[in-house]
């Protein structure tokens, strides 16, 4: 909320306070009538008339600050004007009820307070100074006998001309009415006060939030610059890592004629360290689609049998090279029938099968294992490899996670692997998740609907994405 905001905000609920002080007036004045009757009812004497007269004025006054305050905008100066005629009245009333003996003494105290905490911080000095103005007079003129005072308990008809009476009555009052104003003053100020300074910090905070708006739009400009950077330099650095690919598979494949055992090493060496280039290119490429919404999907309903085969077959030259045994179990064939985009899951699975490869120690077990369970089908891969450190497990499917125990292991990496993953089970409306223990091994696994369910669920998705193209 602005400053602005505030002030009108401040105006809309003084004019309430002020609409609210209508309705205590109306009250007081019943109140009034309503002990004055039953005061007389117990012989007291007062000057009923003179009483009539003080409350026909406060409802005639009373009726036309409803209606001015029922208005937008109120003038400033009927607020002050309510509060002197106010303790008008009251002076009025307190003297038909007996002047100094008055038992409405009380409701100077009430003004004092009520229009205080009702208006502004200038209420309580002008009420104070009207209130001991007109109190003062109202005794005096009584007392030089230029007013009629009035005795409403015959019982002690010369109390108000005793002094000692008059000091303690009149000095109480006004040491309360001053009271009275500085408390309730001091009330309001601090009240006033707080809502400045929190009207100051909500400000702040607009200000901090717009500053943090813009950066947060500008980081999202540099990000999708940084993502086409990406974008281009790996498509760039593709065609000329193929051409050494190529090159280097010749000579190794003695295409070009015989090469001594160290020519050999080194060719090895060089493609194989030209393939891992181009597998972080590839995951590079296929961030930047994810990022980018450019990696598009073509599913089909077959079983996820013949697609783990083939993975399994791919992997198993570098598990024999590790005397890693990789196990596949289908379980119960035939498998019930998956949608899946065959090419994007044999990625995404394959991810997950490379690393329980590279973070499995020598002679090391991996199972992998499918079920059908419920409504899913569970892929399951086990492996008996370092773990993954509990404290770092949230952050696995990040982008650019590697483990602290797999970096110190000085394996090869991009910790893009399982982001990937995660977001092509995510497209296939699937779950990916993992049960990994520090030094004795992780277990990874993928749920995909089956088609039965999944049909529901691609109907409603589809159904949604049309509705937002139709927008
Ligand atoms: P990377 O290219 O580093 O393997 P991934 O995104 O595929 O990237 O995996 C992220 C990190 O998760 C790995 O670096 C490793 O720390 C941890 N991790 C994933 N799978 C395993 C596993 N089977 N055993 C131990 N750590 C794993």
């Amino acid at each position: 909320m602005k400053i602005e905001d505030l002030m009108e905000l401040e105006k809309q609920e003084r004019q309430k306070r002020l609409q609210w002080s209508v309705v205590i007036r109306y009250l007081v004045i019943f109140i009034v009538v309503f002990l004055s009757w039953l005061a007389s009812q117990f012989g007291a004497s007062f000057f009923l008339a003179g009483i009539l007269f003080s409350v026909s004025l406060a409802l005639a006054f009373n009726l036309i600050l409803s209606y001015v305050y029922s208005r937008k905008d109120i003038a400033k100066f009927w607020p002050y004007l309510g509060l002197v005629i106010d303790m008008f009245i009251i002076t009025s009333i307190v003297h038909f009820t007996g002047g100094i003996t008055s038992v409405f003494l009380p409701l100077y105290l009430l003004q004092i307070v009520g229009t205080n905490v009702h208006f502004s911080r200038l209420a309580g000095p002008i009420n104070f100074f009207v209130g001991t103005t007109f109190f003062a007079a109202l005794f005096t003129l009584e007392d030089q006998g230029w007013l009629t005072h009035y005795t409403p308990f015959p019982v002690a008809p010369d109390l108000h001309q005793n002094y000692a009476y008059i000091a303690a009555t009149g000095f109480t009052l006004v040491v309360l009415m001053a009271v009275s104003t500085y408390r309730s003053g001091y009330v309001v100020r601090s009240l006033e006060k707080v809502e400045k300074e929190l009207a100051k910090v909500n400000e702040d905070l607009i200000r901090a939030n717009q500053a943090f708006q813009t950066a947060n739009q500008r980081l999202k400009e540099l990000d999708q610059l940084k993502t086409e950077f990406i974008s281009v330099a790996s498509h760039q650095l593709r065609t000329p890592l193929s051409a050494i690919k190529w090159s280097l598979k010749m000579l190794m494949d003695k295409d070009l004629g015989p090469l001594n055992e160290e020519q050999q090493e080194l060719i090895v060496k060089g493609y194989q360290s030209n393939e891992r280039m181009i597998d972080l290119i590839n995951d590079l490429l296929n961030v930047s689609r994810i990022e980018e919404g450019r990696f598009t999907y073509l599913f089909v309903e077959q079983s996820i049998d013949p697609i783990l085969r083939e993975l399994i077959e791919e992997q198993k030259h570098v598990a024999q090279e590790k005397r890693i045994s990789l196990e596949y179990d289908p379980g119960k064939i035939p498998l019930p029938i998956v949608r899946v985009d065959t090419q994007k899951i044999h990625l995404g699975l394959q991810n997950i099968v490379d690393n329980a490869l590279k973070y499995t120690p020598f002679g090391g077990k991996i199972y992998v294992r499918v079920k059908p369970e419920k409504e899913e089908l569970i892929i399951s891969i086990q492996d008996t490899g370092v773990g993954i450190p509990v404290n770092q497990q949230p952050r696995v499917f990040s982008k650019f996670f590697r483990g602290d125990n797999v970096i110190r292991m000085q394996t090869e990496g991009t910790g893009l692997g399982l982001f990937i993953t995660h977001n092509i089970i995510q497209k296939h409306h699937g779950r990916v998740w993992f049960e990994s223990h520090e030094g004795k091994g992780t277990s990874f696994y993928v749920a995909l609907p089956l088609v039965k369910d999944r049909t529901q669920v691609w109907n409603k998705t589809e159904k949604l994405e049309q509705a937002l193209q139709n927008f």
